[in-house]
């Protein structure tokens, strides 16, 4: 390809959700000349789709709230394999980022004393999500989209990194293409932050849309970064299950927050059942109690429909499959009894219209149907807390593609948090170390652009394979089927037999036309990360022994506070590059003057 499209930036930031976009601005600050690169248009990324809000301890509702009570929170919910330090740098600084981005033009919902208001959530002990509606993520991504475009800082969007580029132990730069030319451009930068979100769509029912396969997860393995979490997936407890169509699709966890509640279809209200030794202490025992907890937050315990995610998702799971489950398989959620029509269009206006639209159900009127949904990946690149730096010098990976933060199991809201503490982080220190070098840059070596092409082109000279769309339908229906909520041994090794069968016939896969706007191009590529992602998931599940957060076995239903409460597994590609090696690592240790928080 004579003339390839080439770019020199310092630091170059993949993805442009919260996260990369906090991220490029902060480079961008520090004097980095930064390109933030995206697979789909500038906007359309997750953090938009993002409902409930931004945890943060501000206060505001709780003057009892602050960063401490933020941080228990947060490592109970994550059953206390986050890594302690990046869940203290959490709580600390979010609510500084939360003010920084009103100071950036920001409109969130207010309290009676004009203060930013905050909202209840599963997991959080106090009212704590700064909130627009159940609009939030939409106005982060204006505001950072906003300000990312001001500071003039260079957006190439519709454009998919393909590969990471290296000189010796240190990255060069990425090797991508357009979207709609099928053209490769390269960039040479000795920083790259990875910020590119999930990798739900390796699953059949996900909130998740087409984009999140992994990319950022893959990319960093094949560059020689590790993976930490990665059996920790979190299924929502509450996706839509009705129309086929929209199966999946996440309604809020505010509405459980203002009041909403699960019922079987014998009108029981069952989560009472449901509530582990764990959080007992905190949780209502019965419904009257848990009614005036809305009211009443000081005298009463908070309703079991809050427990975090991965409690309410395995109530609602059994219950559909004790047989107690609605017409369409999914459970009834409930708030038209419980508020008016007045209070819920003006919380809810998004599900409102979402149900209304998609379903023809009337939520004011009629209880929502409801079902778990593969919903967000607690693993990712294993970083380092501070400056969330990767093995690799001179990459980083921030947001959802990075591991540690939310150890088993992430409480709502604190992804939002997440993105925009880290990222800043992230972008301070990518753009330091490029000014480090100096003239002393790391070169592209042009024998990896050219095998970073071919590799990417493959499909096209395949004679008579699969097409990917068979592969990737096959996939999701496995990992859905055997690497779900509830898992078990026999079956997590059918599935590691099924992706070694995938594999394979990924290598004969076949992509028919040429390369302008090539649908069929695309999913081929981003199956290579579907399918070395989904093997990091199934084998983690499989080690671990023992029920944690977002990883239950039914074959050891216990959590195991001895041996797999001490250890992280850690995931890297194989040294054919063709597998996964998995390793456990003892978790970091947390400090004393930290340790008191749960005694
Ligand atoms: P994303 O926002 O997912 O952005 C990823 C970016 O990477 C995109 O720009 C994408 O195009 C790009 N990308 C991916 N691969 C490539 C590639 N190969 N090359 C170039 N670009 C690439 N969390 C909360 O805290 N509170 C909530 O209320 C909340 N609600 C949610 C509601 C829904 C429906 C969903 C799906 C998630 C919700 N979450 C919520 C989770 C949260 O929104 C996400 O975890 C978070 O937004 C992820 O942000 P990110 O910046 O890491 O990535």
């Amino acid at each position: 390809e004579g003339g390839m499209e080439r770019h020199t930036y310092d630091v170059v930031v993949v993805g442009a959700g919260g996260a990369g976009l906090r991220a490029a601005i902060a480079a961008h600050e520090a004097g980095a000349r930064t390109a933030v690169v995206c697979k789909s248009l500038l906007g359309k990324a997750h953090t938009v789709m993002a409902e409930g809000g931004i945890a943060a301890a501000m206060g505001n509702r709780w003057p009892e709230d602050n960063w401490e009570v933020h941080f228990r929170d947060t490592m109970r919910g994550g059953k206390m394999l986050n890594n302690w330090r990046m869940a203290q740098l959490h709580a600390q600084e979010a609510p500084e980022r939360v003010q920084e981005l009103e100071d950036w033009g920001a409109l969130f919902d207010r309290t009676d004393d004009g203060l930013i208001s905050q909202r209840d959530f599963g997991g959080h002990k106090y009212a704590r999500l700064a909130h627009v509606g159940d609009r939030t993520g939409l106005e982060m991504i204006r505001t950072l989209q906003q300000r990312t475009v001001q500071l003039g800082i260079d957006v190439f969007m519709e454009c998919t990194v393909t590969d990471l580029l290296k000189d010796g132990d240190r990255i060069s730069g990425a090797i991508g293409y357009w979207r709609e030319s099928g053209r490769f451009i390269t960039f040479d930068a000795p920083s790259v932050i990875l910020a590119t979100g999930g990798i739900g769509k390796s699953f059949k029912v996900t909130s998740n849309s087409w984009e999140y396969t992994g990319d950022g997860h893959a990319l960093a393995m094949r560059a020689g970064a590790a993976l930490i979490n990665m059996e920790f997936v979190q299924f929502h407890p509450t996706g839509m299950v009705w129309p086929p169509s929209v199966k999946g699709l996440l309604v809020t966890e505010s509405v459980r927050g203002d009041g909403g509640i699960l019922k079987n279809s014998e009108g029981k209200r069952f989560m009472f059942d449901y509530i582990p030794e764990f959080f007992k202490a905190e949780t209502a025992d019965t419904i009257e109690e848990a009614d005036r907890w809305y009211d009443d937050k000081k005298n009463n315990r908070r309703p079991p429909e809050l427990l975090p995610r991965d409690e309410v998702a395995r109530a609602i799971n059994s219950e559909i499959k004790a047989g107690r489950g609605t017409p369409h398989g999914g459970i009834y959620l409930d708030i038209a009894s419980r508020r008016t029509p007045e209070f819920i269009r003006k919380r809810l206006p998004s599900m409102y219209h979402q149900f209304k639209e998609l379903a023809d159900v009337d939520i004011t009127a009629e209880p929502m149907e409801i079902g778990p949904t593969c919903h967000y990946v607690m693993g990712g690149v294993e970083v380092d807390a501070d400056t969330q730096e990767s093995a690799v010098t001179g990459l980083y990976a921030v947001g959802e593609c990075s591991g540690g933060m939310h150890g088993s199991n992430r409480l709502g809201g604190n992804s939002l948090g997440d993105l925009l503490v880290f990222g800043k982080r992230a972008g301070e220190a990518a753009s330091a170390y490029t000014a480090s070098l100096g003239d002393a840059r790391p070169a592209v070596s042009e024998d990896d652009v050219k095998a970073a092409q071919a590799s990417a082109l493959a499909p096209f000279e395949v004679e008579g394979g699969e097409n990917p769309y068979t592969i990737q339908h096959d996939l999701q229906q496995s990992m859905n089927d055997l690497v779900g909520i509830i898992r078990t041994a026999s079956e997590l090794e059918e599935s590691l037999r099924e992706i070694e069968v995938f594999k394979e016939r990924a290598k004969g896969m076949v992509v028919e036309g040429h390369r302008q706007y090539n649908p069929g191009w695309h999913l081929a590529l981003d199956l290579r990360n579907m399918l070395i992602v989904s093997e990091c998931i199934a084998k983690a599940a499989l080690a671990r022994e023992e029920s944690r957060g977002g990883h239950t076995r039914d074959d050891f239903p216990k959590t195991d506070a001895e041996v797999w409460g001490k250890k992280n597994l850690v995931v890297t590609l194989n040294a054919a590059g063709d597998g996964v090696d998995l390793a456990e690592k003892p978790l970091p240790v947390m400090p004393d003057e930290l340790k008191k928080y749960f005694e």
